[in-house]
C-alpha cells in the first residue's frame, strides 16, 4: 500500500479577514476562476441578512447563482442529501456555505460528496468548523465530525460576525483554548500508543490558543480588535487539522466530554461553551494551568460553571464517565484514567464547574 506513506494536506488558498471583507467576493471568484455559477446554502434568517446581498453582488459580477435554503438548525445527514441533490441537478462550479457552524457544516460536507469546491462566508464566530475540512453532522453512527473538505476561500467579514449575539464570540474563545489541553492529549497518545504525533500541527494549534490567551483583554463585545484575535485563532487551528488530515491536534477529551453532554444533556449548550469548561476540569488532570484557563475564560466573558451554561451537575458528571467512550480509538487522559462517578463528581468541584 503506497498511501501510508503520503501524507495530504488540504488548505484554502484566499484567506480574508477583516471589515467589510466581502466586499472582495468579486475578485476573489475571478481570481479562483468562479465565473459562471455558484450554489448559495443558508439559513432562511442569515439568508435574509447576507445571502441576499451576496447573491446580487454575484450576479453582478455575471455569475448564475442558486439558493439552497436550510430550514433545520441541528445538520442531519439528510440535510446534507438534499443539498447533494441540489449540486448534481444545478451543476454549480463552487458551493457557498453562509452561516454559523450548520449551514457551512451542510455545504461543505455536500460539496465534498460531489466534487465541487467549497467557500466558507461564516457569519459567526462560535467554533473551527469555518475553516477546518471536518463537519460535524447528526445522524451519523459517530457523534463528533467527519473528513469533508477544506474550504479553497474563508471570507470572514468582520461587520457581518459582529451583529451576531456575543455568546458566539465567547463560545469561540472557548474551542480555541481546549487546543492547550486537546494536543496535551495527542502526545500522550503518542507516548502510549505510539499514535503518530506531528509536531509542527500541534505547535501550530498550541500557537492558536496562546494567541488568544496573550490577547484575551482585547476581546469583548464590539471590539472589532478582539474579534480579529480570534478569527486569526479558529482559522489557523481549521488549517492544522488540514496539515494533519486529522482533527486530533484541535480535539481531545474536552472535546469528548462536549460530545456527550450533546447525547445526554436534555439542552446542550454551544460546542464552545461546553468545550471551553471541558479544558478546565482535563487541564487539572494534565496538571495544567486550570485557573489560568479559567480566568482567560471568564475574561472574554465565556461561562465557566454548570449553572452558567444551564446544564445539571448530574450531567457534567455523567459526561466525564462516559467521554472516553465516544472515542475508544482516540486515547486521551480519560481513557488512561477512566474516572469513576464520585471521582468525576470531585474534578467539577475542585474546578468550581459544579458547586
Ligand atoms: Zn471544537
Amino acid at each position: 500500500m503506497l498511501s501510508q506513506f503520503i501524507h495530504r494536506m488540504q488548505l484554502p488558498r484566499e484567506v480574508i479577514v477583516g471589515k467589510g471583507s466581502l466586499e472582495l467576493i468579486g475578485s476573489i471568484f475571478r481570481s479562483l476562476g468562479f465565473t459562471k455559477s455558484a450554489l448559495l446554502v443558508s439559513g432562511e434568517i442569515t439568508f435574509e441578512v447576507s445571502g441576499k446581498k451576496i447573491k446580487e453582488m454575484l450576479r453582478g459580477e455575471g455569475l448564475k447563482v442558486w439558493e439552497h435554503i436550510i430550514a433545520s438548525n441541528a445538520p442531519t445527514i439528510n440535510d446534507v442529501k438534499m443539498c447533494e441533490e441540489k449540486i448534481r441537478k444545478l451543476k454549480p462550479q463552487v458551493v457557498l456555505g453562509v452561516g454559523g457552524g450548520t449551514k457551512i457544516d451542510i455545504a461543505k460536507l455536500s460539496s465534498a460528496n460531489q466534487g465541487i469546491p467549497f467557500i466558507s462566508i461564516p457569519t459567526t464566530a462560535s467554533h473551527d468548523g469555518l475553516s477546518s475540512p471536518f463537519a460535524s453532522i447528526k445522524g451519523l453512527e459517530k457523534p463528533y465530525s467527519i473528513m469533508a473538505q477544506s474550504p479553497i476561500a474563508v471570507i470572514a467579514d468582520t461587520e457581518i460576525i459582529e451583529r451576531a449575539p456575543y455568546r458566539f464570540i465567547a463560545s469561540g474563545c472557548g474551542d480555541v483554548i481546549a487546543k492547550l489541553t486537546s494536543v496535551r492529549d495527542w502526545k500522550l497518545a503518542h507516548e502510549r500508543k505510539n499514535e503518530y504525533y506531528a509536531q509542527y500541527t500541534a505547535s501550530m494549534s498550541l500557537m492558536s490558543a496562546q494567541h488568544l490567551i496573550e490577547n484575551s483583554h482585547l476581546i469583548r463585545p464590539a471590539s472589532e480588535e478582539g474579534l480579529r484575535v480570534l478569527l486569526e485563532s479558529l482559522i489557523s487551528c481549521g488549517i492544522a487539522m488540514g496539515i494533519a488530515g486529522s482533527s486530533r491536534p484541535c480535539s481531545g477529551s474536552e472535546h469528548l466530554f462536549s460530545h456527550a453532554l450533546d447525547l445526554i444533556a436534555p439542552k446542550p449548550a454551544l460546542h464552545g461553551e461546553q468545550c471551553g469548561i471541558g479544558t478546565i476540569m482535563i487541564a487539572f488532570l494534565h496538571g495544567l494551568d486550570w485557573k489560568m484557563i479559567r480566568d482567560t475564560l471568564r475574561r472574554v466573558g465565556a461561562p465557566v460553571t454548570s449553572e452558567e451554561i444551564g446544564i445539571d451537575p448530574k450531567y457534567i458528571v455523567e459526561a466525564l464517565v462516559i467521554a472516553p467512550k465516544i472515542r475508544p480509538e482516540r486515547y486521551t487522559i480519560l481513557h488512561e484514567k477512566p474516572l469513576t462517578h464520585e471521582e468525576a463528581f470531585a474534578l467539577a468541584k475542585e474546578t468550581g464547574v459544579i458547586e
